[in-house]
């Protein structure tokens, strides 16, 4: 199919960042640059730049370009942070945070996503991007401390080993409440204390963990 993919990724950008408030010039150029639709199934690949989530497969999405720029707006990224993202399912918010940010660690439970998310990033030329197969509810010690911490499932609580590896002053988001609800929320760490802003309701799928959902639900 002949699309010209370019034509509705600055249609994404316009009419579904820009209108809705989004003004970084840093953030709008990473949604104008990152080619969304590599990330996407070949058969959805027409829905890449629609404004809604679309399925990457093994039961999980890609979420809407919205919420991936109003979850990285709120991050304050400046370009010198080590952030740590849960969640990387398709690669796309990955590649956002990859632009925006020092250095990027990513954790995916799937190993079926990992394995297609690793040679299409490596494709893409990043290499300020880590990725492991793992339960993301224990964080990468070994990789802490961060600086944003971005959580892109949805869990009933902060996973612990997560507000531990924040770094004082450090930021953490991610979409807190039950199963088909849920508030994205944003943490701030002053003085070791954990300071909660709840950002807008959201649906996401289940962050399933030790820390996180016991099983899928
Ligand atoms: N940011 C991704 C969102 C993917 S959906 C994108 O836009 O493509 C959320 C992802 O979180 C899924 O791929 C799911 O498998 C993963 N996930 C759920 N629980 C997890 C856990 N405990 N550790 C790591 N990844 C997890």
């Amino acid at each position: 199919m002949n699309v010209n993919y370019e034509i509705l990724r600055k249609r994404m950008v316009d009419e579904q960042l820009i209108s809705r408030g989004i003004k970084d010039r840093r953030m709008l150029d990473a949604f104008s640059k990152v080619e969304r639709h590599k990330f996407i199934p070949v058969d959805l690949r027409a829905s890449a730049y629609a404004d809604f989530p679309v399925p990457i497969g093994e039961g999980q999405t890609i979420s809407q370009p919205y919420i991936v720029a109003l979850m990285t707006e709120c991050l304050g990224l400046t370009g010198k942070e080590k952030v740590l993202e849960i969640g990387t399912g398709s690669g796309y918010q990955t590649a956002i945070l990859a632009e925006l940010a020092k250095e990027v660690y990513s954790i995916e439970r799937l190993p079926g996503l990992v394995k297609k998310v690793e040679p299409l990033l490596n494709e893409l030329g990043y290499a300020n991007i880590k990725i492991k197969c793992a339960d993301g509810s224990l964080g990468w010690p070994e990789a802490a401390p961060f600086d944003r911490i971005i959580i892109t499932a949805a869990s009933p609580q902060i996973p612990w080993p997560l507000s531990e590896q924040l770094k004082e002053n450090g930021r953490m988001l991610l979409p807190l409440g039950e199963t088909f609800s849920q508030v994205l929320t944003q943490i701030e760490k002053r003085d070791n204390k954990l300071h909660a802003i709840q950002v807008c309701a959201c649906v996401f799928v289940p962050l399933v963990g030790k820390y996180g959902w016991q099983k899928q639900k």
